[in-house]
């Protein structure tokens, strides 16, 4: 077995083998500008087209609506501010959800100070938005909704095509943050009526710092980094090569064989809930219990101290994370697990433990072993 026990899947993943070696090559030999006419420039241009083909067959988009940028975090803030600059004139009001990331979040209270108006849906115990509250939001000056795909801390899946639906129907353009969502479950830009939607290598074995924000055909959104004359003059500065051809070969990687990849880790899953529960009194799992992301496994601990119990997994090498990787460090308790209604002590005694591809039922087992001896500890101790 390895030393350490990572299981912090949603906060970041390794860059997989084979999308290191396909990205080798663009730091030294196909190291052009792909701005540059000449044959080094056109070898790079060549490379972004085939990154920009496989990520748009990856969800169901065409090439010519994926936009490569710095990330999740970007992709979010562009689609958020950029589409409330571009139809300032017709609206300007947009909804949200209480349970986005920071990226969503952040963007739509700074839009706050700019005289936009934000409405923020609630969410039920098990973190999902009802589409009719979503509906019931729509205005007439409604520009844009943006709702998560999948959920990052507790994994719930929103009801996004429902959503998506409704907004196509009134006109209002709809983005959703599909970060955590792909290459976990499927991902198609039509199936949710998506006119924008962000990505992140990182998050599925691609390189950090590269992802996309796909612009359905037709939209228009402000740009929100000017310059040059990349990504169709709508994001500019030199390219992230080798980062965009790691982003394509991670995306194809992800989503083939999907399916299966996501049943295993899903069965690995469903056992450490299990194991960890069936040791330990006073433990409940956050989020929904069947919609949810197969590789989601969000504890709330009675009477203990996430950060202690963090730390004491940490000494026992395994990697988790607390209610939100953003949020640790700062003793604000996470706004997703107080949207579900849990209390500042309950979220503050919460977990997340999130398995990916190198997760093995060895791994599992011995976190099952661990956990209940380090609760106990703990309570102990208070
Ligand atoms: C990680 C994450 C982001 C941010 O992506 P970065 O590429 O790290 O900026 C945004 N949304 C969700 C749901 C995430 O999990």
């Amino acid at each position: 077995m390895k030393d350490r026990i990572y299981m912090d899947y949603a906060a970041t993943t390794p860059v997989s083998p084979e999308v290191a070696e396909e990205m080798a090559p663009y730091f030294r030999e196909c190291f052009g500008n792909p701005s540059s006419i000449h044959g080094t420039g056109r070898e790079a241009h060549k490379a972004l087209d085939l990154a920009r083909q496989r990520t748009a067959e990856a969800i169901g988009a065409k090439p010519r609506e994926i936009y490569f940028t710095s990330g999740g975090s970007e992709s979010d803030s562009w689609a958020i501010i950029g589409t409330a600059f571009a139809l300032k004139d017709k609206g300007r009001h947009i909804i949200t959800s209480a349970v986005e990331h920071h990226a969503v979040l952040r963007s739509c209270e700074w839009l706050g100070k700019q005289g936009f108006e934000v409405t923020y849906l609630p969410v039920d115990a098990e973190g999902r938005v009802s589409p009719a509250d979503a509906a019931a939001a729509m205005r007439k000056d409604t520009i844009l909704i943006s709702v998560m795909t999948a959920n990052n801390e507790i994994g719930t899946l929103e009801p996004v095509q429902e959503i998506g639906a409704a907004a196509r129907e009134r006109g209002i353009r709809f983005h959703t943050d599909a970060v955590q969502a792909i290459g976990a479950i499927p991902v198609n830009t039509e199936a949710l009526h998506a006119d924008l939607m962000s990505i992140s290598a990182h998050k599925f074995h691609g390189p950090k710092g590269t992802g996309c924000l796909y612009i359905r055909e037709g939209i228009r959104i402000d740009p929100l980094i000017h310059g040059g004359e990349q990504e169709r003059r709508m994001r500019a500065g030199t390219e992230n090569l080798a980062g965009i051809v790691g982003l394509g070969k991670a995306i194809e990687l992800a989503t083939g064989g999907m399916h299966e990849k996501s049943a295993r880790i899903a069965a690995l899953r469903d056992r450490l809930v299990r194991g960890i529960r069936e040791k330990t009194e006073g433990v409940r799992l956050n989020g929904h219990p069947t919609l949810r992301l197969p590789n989601n496994c969000s504890l709330s601990f009675d009477g203990i101290e996430g950060e202690a119990l963090l730390l004491r997994l940490d000494l026992a090498g395994i990697a988790a994370s607390g209610g939100s990787a953003c949020a640790s460090g700062s003793l604000e308790p996470s706004h997703v697990l107080k949207a579900i209604g849990l209390s500042d002590e309950e979220a503050r005694g919460s977990l997340r433990l999130t398995l990916g591809d190198g997760t093995t039922e060895e791994e599992t087992e011995e976190v099952i072993r661990v956990m209940p001896e380090i609760v106990a500890d703990l309570r102990s101790m208070r």
